[in-house]
């Protein structure tokens, strides 16, 4: 018989560890880094032959020079600056490119680091996989903070909430725990601050993932100002630029709207720019929550993280929150002196271990540092 009760999850006072996720992690599953996102939107076949594709190259072709065959590209954050250069001023750029098709672009300019992100994605990534059983194993007490928008980490989740040994805490409110019942199809995830249903004993683990610069898997309407988590639908229309969803088992294929007020979904994704607009009400909801995070753990371990010249609000967002005293460990594969600098200007005393992600999950000395020294 199933002894069914309902309890509050506990979230301890103090953490032991707070993990800080970048693009290195998600790389050796195929995520593009940063750097090679521009070239592969130049060049993949189906966003070149696609409405919003030919928009924004043609737009790329107008205003910066590249050469394919030395591989010589804009920076992306120089042409995300570019475009919130002329929407920040409130200006046009010429008869062409009038402030409204500016905001155009660079919103299809996201959808199309989207489509790339998500290209290579739809798989299950042993690396994470074995990242979450280690986590769980050490009965630690771990929040995760990554700038990743891939959704790898929270789909290598999955043997644990199907054990129901833990659950995703995204930090944020979303539409999927109201009781509306135009959203009773998307009542599935589980609100780990309210009462949850356990059954014969179990005590799930709530964990921390704050995505700071967005998820592929969510969909944000700036009608009602909720977001909607979509675990499963990151697909995109490259020539309407919507949000593809669908039917389940029959497969059809829908655009998603919002359920509340019918809007078009905007993506939930914050580009990196020179000129980064932070003003984005689920964005800021989820520094303060990393903040408090930093505040409270005993120790930080960046991961494939480099901590660029782009990312200068999570520099601030560490340096403000760092406690004396706390341990910090950076993992990267390539021992960089800019990498060294640019840690060392967070906290004099971090530590430099050179090892891939997928190194570290099998390497017992680092995985003793991280785990288990003080
Ligand atoms: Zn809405």
């Amino acid at each position: 018989m199933n002894n069914e009760k309902e309890i509050f999850l506990r979230y301890p006072s103090a953490l032991d560890i707070v993990f800080v996720l970048g693009a290195g992690v998600s790389n050796p599953d195929g995520v593009p880094l940063q750097r090679e996102l521009l070239p592969a939107i130049l060049s993949i076949k189906e966003i070149q032959n696609s409405e919003i594709g030919k928009i924004v190259t043609e737009f790329i072709n107008d205003n910066f020079k590249y050469n394919i065959e030395t591989y010589q590209f804009p920076q992306l954050e120089a042409v995300f600056g570019f475009l919130d250069y002329f929407i920040q001023q409130n200006e046009s750029l010429n008869a062409k490119y009038t402030n409204k098709r500016i905001h155009e672009i660079k919103e299809y300019l996201i959808k199309l680091i989207h489509f790339v992100v998500n290209f290579k994605t739809n798989k299950s990534s042993p690396y994470y996989h074995k990242f979450w059983d280690i986590i769980h194993n050490s009965q630690k007490s771990i929040s995760i903070i990554t700038v990743n928008y891939d959704t790898l980490l929270e789909q290598a989740f999955e043997f644990l909430f199907k054990s129901r040994a833990g659950f995703i805490d995204y930090c944020i409110p979303l539409m999927n725990y109201e009781n509306l019942p135009q959203i009773s199809s998307h009542k599935f995830w589980i609100n780990t601050r309210e009462p949850v249903k356990v059954f014969n004993g179990e005590n799930p683990t709530p964990y921390k993932i704050i995505k700071l610069h967005g998820s592929l898997n969510w969909k944000y309407c700036n009608c009602c100002n909720q977001t909607l988590l979509t675990p499963w639908d990151r697909s995109i229309d490259l020539n309407k630029g919507k949000f593809l969803g669908y039917t389940y088992p029959e497969m059809y294929e829908y655009e998603y709207k919002c359920p509340i007020d019918g809007t078009d979904f905007q993506t939930l994704i914050l580009p990196p720019s020179f000129l980064k607009s932070l003003s984005h009400p689920v964005i800021s909801h989820l520094t303060n929550e990393a903040a408090h995070e930093i505040r409270v753990t005993r120790k930080i371990v960046f991961i494939g993280y480099s901590l660029s010249s782009s990312d200068l609000h999570i520099k601030a967002l560490f340096k403000k929150n760092i406690q004396e005293g706390t341990k910090i460990i950076v993992i990267n594969p390539k021992e960089k002196e800019s990498l060294i600098l640019n840690y060392s200007s967070l906290s004099s005393s971090a530590e430099f271990i050179y090892s891939s992600f997928e190194n570290l999950l099998n390497d017992s000395s680092i995985l003793k540092k991280i785990f288990i020294e003080q």
